[in-house]
């Protein structure tokens, strides 16, 4: 059976179009993250994405480091059809890091699918959806900027936008939300991400304003360990409580359940450091029937194409996704083609494994690399 035979690592930065207000971890100007290139014994190449976050969940620098020093030697010699068991080993051999072993993992499939003409989805299970709505976030410093942006974006078929709120006052967040619904009605779908900015003190008389807008779901209003004060705003709201921050793994999502803390999740795989750990996190969530939403930190191509893999083939994420960074906020992708977007909806590559075009020419070409082993 084939093997893994080398394995290139590289650490780069993108530019960035626009600058995002999220509250903590504000984002201006570019955006680091970390490509993995694996090849086999017959010469197949496959591609993997760590896009990490440091307020969220590390550091690109400790996803380089991981995968150069740590997972490197488990994975030169790696059989391709074994991706299972080399994911058990690289748990039992490095504590957290999971976006260096979802980075993993994801060019370990694309390896596997090139090799037997199917895509990660079909590997998965099969496709359930062919297309994913896509939402953009309401995240500009300059609302009116953004404002500008959903006029040019609903004609195109987009409908939903998420406002990160809980940045600005309480009274400016308002005006925002009363003129999107007043310009755009009810065509939007409209969300909520307050990115765990509130207190629980005081949290539900600024979100019984927010239940007046409509939106589909109050992402994350307070902080990451608040689940009990969660659990009463999801009990007393009309609007569903998403939870993100809180829920990174199955020992969480039991807990959230445990307590009744959201009505929905927000599933990514930079939390659940892997397609087989989010589709086993799904699972859970679908015999609690708590719907998910493709979630996403400062992404490019490679992981768009991992997220889109896996939504494609699990039912549950029912919520869409906002896989945006690729279409309206990198400057550049390292993608040869990009994947496309119509009417609102990512469209899911049908190739083998990701479905995508990635070179080391087009790596170079379209991000500067800070380091490459
Ligand atoms: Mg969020």
């Amino acid at each position: 059976m084939e093997k893994i035979t080398a394995l290139r690592v590289f650490m780069i930065e993108s530019p960035i179009k626009m600058a995002r207000l999220q509250g903590v971890g504000n984002v201006k100007g570019t955006v680091k993250r970390v490509l993995v290139e694996l090849t086999s014994s017959s010469g197949i190449v496959g591609w993997g994405e760590a896009a990490p976050w440091e307020v969220f969940t590390g550091t690109a620098e400790a996803a380089f480091a991981a995968i150069d020093t740590y997972l490197r030697p488990l994975v030169i010699g790696a059989r391709i059809d074994r991706i299972r068991s080399l994911t058990l080993q690289m748990k039992q051999t490095l504590v957290g890091h999971g976006e260096a072993k979802l980075a993993i993992e994801t060019a370990m499939f694309d390896i596997l699918g090139k090799s037997c003409g199917l895509s990660i989805a079909e590997l998965l299970g099969g496709r359930v959806r062919d297309t994913i709505p896509l939402s953009f976030s309401i995240a500009d410093p300059d609302f009116d900027a953004d404002m500008r942006r959903m006029h040019d974006m609903v004609p195109q078929g987009n409908r939903i936008f998420k406002v990160k709120t809980g940045v600005k006052s309480h009274g400016e967040d308002m005006a925002h939300l009363e003129a999107m619904r007043n310009v755009f009605g009810d065509t939007i779908d409209l969300r909520i991400d307050y990115n765990q900015a509130l207190h629980p003190f005081g949290a539900i008389k600024v979100l019984r304003d927010v239940d007046r807008f409509r939106p589909t779901f109050i992402e994350q209003p307070l902080p990451r360990d608040c689940l009990t004060a969660m659990a009463s705003l999801a009990a007393d709201l009309d609007t569903p409580i998403l939870t993100d921050e809180s829920c990174f793994g199955a020992h969480d999502l039991m807990e959230i359940i445990r307590l009744r803390a959201a009505d929905a999740i927000s599933v990514k795989l930079m939390k659940t450091g892997g397609l087989l750990e989010a589709q086993a996190l799904m699972a859970i969530a679908d015999t609690a029937r708590l719907p998910g939403y493709g979630g996403t930190l400062w992404e490019g191509g490679v992981a768009l194409a991992a997220g889109t893999q896996f939504i494609a083939a699990t039912p549950g994420v029912s919520l869409g996704c906002e896989f945006y960074m690729p279409h309206h906020v990198l400057t550049d992708d390292v993608l040869e083609e990009k994947i496309d977007n119509r009417n609102g909806e990512v469209i899911v590559p049908t190739g083998p494994g990701l479905g995508i075009s990635v070179s080391e020419k087009s790596l170079r070409a379209n991000a500067r690399i800070l380091a490459e082993r």
